[in-house]
Protein backbone atom coordinates (compact mmCIF):
# COMPACT_ATOMS: atom_id res chain seq x y z
CA UNK A 1 0.00 0.00 0.00
CA UNK A 2 1.57 3.02 -0.86
CA UNK A 3 0.89 6.37 0.74
CA UNK A 4 0.21 5.24 3.95
CA UNK A 5 0.73 8.49 5.59
CA UNK A 6 -1.86 10.14 3.98
CA UNK A 7 -4.48 7.82 5.72
CA UNK A 8 -5.82 8.30 9.17
CA UNK A 9 -7.48 5.24 11.31
CA UNK A 10 -10.62 6.09 13.22
CA UNK A 11 -10.07 3.93 16.79
CA UNK A 12 -12.34 6.05 18.53
CA UNK A 13 -15.12 8.91 18.02
CA UNK A 14 -12.04 11.60 19.02
CA UNK A 15 -10.17 10.70 15.94
CA UNK A 16 -13.69 12.05 14.06
CA UNK A 17 -12.48 15.13 12.14
CA UNK A 18 -14.20 17.48 13.78
CA UNK A 19 -15.88 19.01 10.95
CA UNK A 20 -17.26 15.67 10.01
CA UNK A 21 -19.11 14.48 14.08
CA UNK A 22 -22.30 14.88 14.52
CA UNK A 23 -22.75 14.39 10.69
CA UNK A 24 -23.81 11.33 8.90
CA UNK A 25 -20.50 11.17 7.64
CA UNK A 26 -19.23 10.57 11.70
CA UNK A 27 -22.09 8.43 12.08
CA UNK A 28 -21.58 6.17 9.04
CA UNK A 29 -17.43 6.00 10.64
CA UNK A 30 -19.02 5.07 14.28
CA UNK A 31 -21.08 2.38 12.59
CA UNK A 32 -18.69 0.77 10.60
CA UNK A 33 -15.63 1.43 12.49
CA UNK A 34 -16.54 1.47 16.32
CA UNK A 35 -19.57 -0.93 16.08
CA UNK A 36 -21.93 1.93 16.88
CA UNK A 37 -25.78 0.37 17.50
CA UNK A 38 -27.94 0.95 14.81
CA UNK A 39 -30.43 3.43 15.30
CA UNK A 40 -33.40 2.96 13.25
CA UNK A 41 -33.87 5.68 9.98
CA UNK A 42 -36.82 6.52 7.52
CA UNK A 43 -35.02 7.93 5.08
CA UNK A 44 -31.41 8.17 3.59
CA UNK A 45 -28.93 10.96 5.61
CA UNK A 46 -25.84 10.16 3.12
CA UNK A 47 -24.52 9.27 -0.06
CA UNK A 48 -21.88 6.72 -0.34
CA UNK A 49 -19.86 6.49 -3.66
CA UNK A 50 -17.93 3.33 -3.42
CA UNK A 51 -16.03 1.29 -5.99
CA UNK A 52 -17.75 -1.67 -7.59
CA UNK A 53 -15.20 -3.91 -6.23
CA UNK A 54 -16.54 -7.29 -4.36
CA UNK A 55 -14.08 -6.96 -1.82
CA UNK A 56 -15.86 -4.40 0.80
CA UNK A 57 -19.04 -4.17 2.74
CA UNK A 58 -20.36 -1.67 5.19
CA UNK A 59 -21.65 -2.22 8.52
CA UNK A 60 -24.92 0.25 8.76
CA UNK A 61 -28.20 0.48 8.90
CA UNK A 62 -31.00 0.07 6.53
CA UNK A 63 -32.32 3.11 5.21
CA UNK A 64 -29.12 4.82 5.93
CA UNK A 65 -27.66 5.91 2.82
CA UNK A 66 -27.99 6.07 -0.97
CA UNK A 67 -25.07 3.97 -2.49
CA UNK A 68 -23.59 4.45 -5.76
CA UNK A 69 -20.74 2.03 -6.77
CA UNK A 70 -18.72 1.96 -9.88
CA UNK A 71 -15.25 1.59 -10.68
CA UNK A 72 -12.80 3.54 -8.49
CA UNK A 73 -15.74 5.68 -6.43
CA UNK A 74 -15.42 7.57 -9.88
CA UNK A 75 -18.85 9.61 -10.02
CA UNK A 76 -17.98 11.47 -13.27
CA UNK A 77 -20.37 9.54 -14.77
CA UNK A 78 -22.76 9.04 -12.19
CA UNK A 79 -23.58 12.78 -11.88
CA UNK A 80 -27.54 12.80 -12.38
CA UNK A 81 -27.13 9.42 -9.44
CA UNK A 82 -25.70 11.91 -7.28
CA UNK A 83 -28.20 15.22 -7.94
CA UNK A 84 -31.15 12.48 -7.60
CA UNK A 85 -29.89 11.71 -4.12
CA UNK A 86 -29.60 15.10 -3.22
CA UNK A 87 -32.30 17.08 -4.98
CA UNK A 88 -34.95 14.29 -4.44
CA UNK A 89 -33.44 12.18 -1.44
CA UNK A 90 -32.92 15.44 0.24
CA UNK A 91 -29.19 14.26 1.22
CA UNK A 92 -26.66 16.54 2.49
CA UNK A 93 -23.47 15.07 2.64
CA UNK A 94 -21.69 12.81 0.73
CA UNK A 95 -19.02 10.14 1.42
CA UNK A 96 -16.34 9.20 -0.84
CA UNK A 97 -14.83 5.47 -0.32
CA UNK A 98 -11.78 5.02 -2.17
CA UNK A 99 -9.51 1.69 -1.64
CA UNK A 100 -6.29 -0.05 -2.02
CA UNK A 101 -5.73 -2.63 -4.79
CA UNK A 102 -7.92 -1.23 -6.81
CA UNK A 103 -8.39 -2.64 -9.89
CA UNK A 104 -9.21 0.83 -11.43
CA UNK A 105 -5.66 1.61 -11.37
CA UNK A 106 -3.39 0.46 -14.51
CA UNK A 107 -5.94 -0.61 -16.78
CA UNK A 108 -3.78 -1.28 -19.39
CA UNK A 109 -2.52 -4.23 -17.71
CA UNK A 110 -5.54 -5.54 -17.50
CA UNK A 111 -6.00 -4.94 -21.57
CA UNK A 112 -5.27 -8.60 -22.78
CA UNK A 113 -7.35 -10.16 -20.21
CA UNK A 114 -10.07 -7.60 -20.46
CA UNK A 115 -10.17 -8.59 -24.10
CA UNK A 116 -10.04 -11.97 -24.48
CA UNK A 117 -12.58 -13.02 -21.24
CA UNK A 118 -15.18 -10.58 -23.78
CA UNK A 119 -14.24 -12.96 -27.08
CA UNK A 120 -14.03 -15.64 -24.65
CA UNK A 121 -17.01 -15.41 -22.22
CA UNK A 122 -19.46 -13.03 -23.25
CA UNK A 123 -19.16 -14.39 -27.12
CA UNK A 124 -17.64 -10.58 -28.23
CA UNK A 125 -15.69 -10.01 -32.10
CA UNK A 126 -12.26 -9.29 -30.61
CA UNK A 127 -12.38 -6.20 -32.77
CA UNK A 128 -15.59 -4.88 -31.07
CA UNK A 129 -13.67 -6.25 -27.86
CA UNK A 130 -10.40 -3.78 -28.23
CA UNK A 131 -12.51 -0.89 -29.35
CA UNK A 132 -14.23 -1.07 -26.63
CA UNK A 133 -11.35 -1.05 -24.24
CA UNK A 134 -9.58 1.42 -26.31
CA UNK A 135 -12.24 3.85 -25.94
CA UNK A 136 -13.28 3.57 -22.29
CA UNK A 137 -10.21 2.75 -20.25
CA UNK A 138 -9.09 6.22 -20.59
CA UNK A 139 -12.42 7.23 -19.23
CA UNK A 140 -12.04 4.82 -15.76
CA UNK A 141 -8.78 5.12 -15.32
CA UNK A 142 -7.89 6.35 -11.77
CA UNK A 143 -4.46 6.60 -11.75
CA UNK A 144 -4.11 6.61 -8.03
CA UNK A 145 -6.49 5.35 -5.75
CA UNK A 146 -6.00 7.75 -2.54
CA UNK A 147 -5.14 11.11 -5.35
CA UNK A 148 -8.05 10.45 -6.81
CA UNK A 149 -10.44 10.52 -4.31
CA UNK A 150 -8.72 13.73 -2.96
CA UNK A 151 -9.45 15.10 -6.97
CA UNK A 152 -12.81 13.95 -7.11
CA UNK A 153 -13.62 15.63 -3.58
CA UNK A 154 -12.69 18.52 -5.02
CA UNK A 155 -14.41 18.17 -8.23
CA UNK A 156 -17.70 17.28 -6.63
CA UNK A 157 -17.68 20.09 -3.67
CA UNK A 158 -17.17 22.59 -6.85
CA UNK A 159 -20.03 20.54 -8.09
CA UNK A 160 -22.58 20.75 -4.95
CA UNK A 161 -21.09 23.48 -3.12
CA UNK A 162 -23.84 23.33 -0.10
CA UNK A 163 -22.81 19.46 0.33
CA UNK A 164 -20.11 18.68 2.69
CA UNK A 165 -17.86 15.68 1.06
CA UNK A 166 -15.50 13.54 2.68
CA UNK A 167 -12.55 11.68 1.06
CA UNK A 168 -12.39 8.47 3.18
CA UNK A 169 -10.50 5.05 2.14
CA UNK A 170 -11.14 1.57 2.32
CA UNK A 171 -7.97 -0.88 3.75
CA UNK A 172 -8.89 -4.43 2.05
CA UNK A 173 -6.72 -5.83 4.63
CA UNK A 174 -8.48 -4.40 7.48
CA UNK A 175 -12.27 -3.66 6.25
CA UNK A 176 -11.64 -0.69 8.34
CA UNK A 177 -12.56 2.98 7.13
CA UNK A 178 -9.56 5.54 7.06
CA UNK A 179 -9.82 9.23 6.54
CA UNK A 180 -7.88 10.60 3.41
CA UNK A 181 -5.54 13.75 4.64
CA UNK A 182 -6.07 16.81 2.89
CA UNK A 183 -3.43 19.43 3.03
ZN1 LIG B 1 -11.82 -0.61 -6.89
Amino acid sequence: MKNPDKLIAINSVHDILPVYRQTPVGLLLEYHNLNRPYESFDKAELLIGMCMDNRKHLHMPDNFAFIIRSGGANLRYSEFKVSFAIGVGQVRHIALIGHNNCGMVNLISRQKEFIEGLVSSAGWERDRAEEHFEHFAPMFEIGSEIDFILSETKRLRLRYPKIQIAPLFYLVDDNKLYFIKES
